[in-house]
């Protein structure tokens, strides 16, 4: 099927400009000013944004943590997906001690290609590098099609220092890119071992035991590790004023340390854990406070931030009170709270409204949510912009709209949502993945199993800019 989207503004990187916009089954065909429809089914896209489909770059979906399975699967959070602009999910797969690295992936390909409703990629979260093999099968999963490999710093298992500069070299050598959950493990056990020994057990103590300074001082130790080891870094999640300033150094620099943050780290300040339901807010790392938020809008609006990704994780209501109360009925504290919030279906609605407003260009919209994800994990030669050539992922964005968030209108399956009432300036009013429309009249239109695996390809980085 053809498809002219005709009258619309298109956006990309560079900038805003009206054009129409041509698809060829899955590919976008033609850019240009009156493009003939020839047999093309004509869009109206007049008064309306183009914009390329986003990229989620950390989405935890399908996914038990510590025993607690998140609420959306692969069909339900890609319908989500789909519904909020989103065309592509790249998904946290998290390696078995003792298992070769293409095996993590290969066993949850045919599941996630079942299910998804957009395409998916994915990336794998390393727990176990103790062998040669183990080590070695890092370049096999490149070969296999993952090119990004996540190093947790805390948690039973996070990489020590050794294990990460080991990773870090292993990764620049083969094409491909480690990402690292940045918090220090040692500082956040024993600030839990003194909030529960003093008996504070609510949510705020969940921020005050991993706050500005346990993340602040791993960020400064993986970019110095990374350094060292002469590899480029991601930095998934980035929360707090002082990451942001070292991986700003770091740049200026000439290192390729690249940066996500989140919109939740965007739009609240810890004040959130003050709340009735501080549990819903409850992610690692936590939300911090008014300054680190500034910082972080600072660094994303001149650059020296790379992606918005969700980190969708999301769990019930009911799995938010094990704060309160243990599923085996012992009282609940802040560390049994599932970590993890929902965002799937509201990120783009969200930084688009942010652009509607002033706060941030669309053209970075378009850079933070599409190109440079694509660009940083090796799927830039589909996705990320609207380009002739790429692949057809065209998401409609109406910016005289208005509209608020209501758990009750979205399309996965959590019961709750931490975006309740937020106001949204615009609306996506359609997305089309690889020419078919997935979305359309407020209505999931796609189809389980109409997602693609995308392969990544290698990647290799020289110095912070991407382009
Ligand atoms: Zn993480
Ligand atoms: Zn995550």
């Amino acid at each position: 099927m053809d498809v002219l989207f005709q009258g619309g503004v298109i956006v990309t990187v560079e900038g805003i400009y009206e054009a129409d916009l041509l698809t060829r089954g899955e590919k976008i065909a033609a850019i240009g000013a009156g493009l003939p429809a020839g047999d093309a089914r004509v869009v109206d896209a007049r008064g309306l944004l183009l914009l390329p489909g986003a990229i989620d770059a950390h989405t935890h979906l399908e996914c038990v943590c510590s025993g607690i399975p998140t609420s959306d699967d692969y069909a339900s959070g890609t319908r989500a997906a789909a519904c909020g602009g989103t065309t592509t999910v790249i998904d946290y797969l998290l390696q078995e001690p003792g298992e070769l690295l293409p095996a993590t992936l290969l066993k949850r390909v045919p599941m996630a290609s079942a299910e998804a409703a957009v395409d998916f990629a994915f990336h794998i979260g390393v727990s176990d590098l103790g062998t040669p093999a183990l080590l070695g099968s890092v370049a096999d999963a490149v070969a296999a099609g993952v090119s990004s490999f996540k190093a947790y710093m805390v948690y039973d298992f996070g990489l020590d220092d050794g294990q990460l500069y080991r990773l870090l070299q292993e990764t620049a050598r083969v094409g491909a890119l480690t990402t690292v959950h940045a918090e220090n493990r040692g500082m956040l056990d024993a600030r839990v071992n003194a909030c529960l020994a003093r008996g504070d057990t609510g949510p705020w103590w969940h921020y005050w035991s991993r706050d500005e300074a346990v993340a602040a001082e791993a960020n400064r130790r993986a970019i110095a590790l990374a350094k060292a080891a002469q590899a480029p870094l991601y930095l998934v999640h980035l929360t707090d004023r002082d990451g942001a300033a070292a991986v700003t150094a770091a740049r200026d620099e000439g290192l390729p340390v690249f940066a996500e943050t989140c919109p939740q780290y965007l739009n609240f300040t810890s004040d959130v854990y003050r709340e009735a339901r501080g549990q819903d807010y409850v992610c690692s790392p936590a939300i911090k406070g008014a300054a680190s938020q500034q910082a972080l809008w600072a660094a994303l609006r001149r650059g020296d931030i790379q992606t918005v990704a969700t980190d969708h994780c999301p769990f019930t209501a009911a799995q938010k009170d094990y704060g309160i109360r243990r599923p085996d009925g012992r009282a609940g504290d802040f560390t049994a709270i599932p970590n993890g919030c929902d965002g799937i279906e509201t990120m783009y609605p969200f930084m688009l409204t942010q652009a509607n407003l002033g706060r941030i260009t669309f053209p970075r919209v378009a850079a933070v949510c599409a190109a440079n994800p694509a660009r940083l994990f090796g799927l830039d030669d589909r996705k990320g912009a609207l380009r002739p050539g790429l692949d057809a992922d065209v998401v409609l964005f109406d910016p005289r709209a208005t509209g608020v968030v209501r758990a009750r209108d979205l399309h996965g399956n959590l019961d709750h949502t931490i975006w309740e009432n937020t106001a949204l300036s615009g609306r996506v009013t359609a997305t089309w993945l690889r020419g078919q429309p997935v979305f359309q009249d407020g209505a999931f239109t796609g189809r389980r199993g109409g997602g693609r695996f995308l392969p990544c390809k290698p990647v290799a980085f020289d110095g912070p800019a991407l382009a």
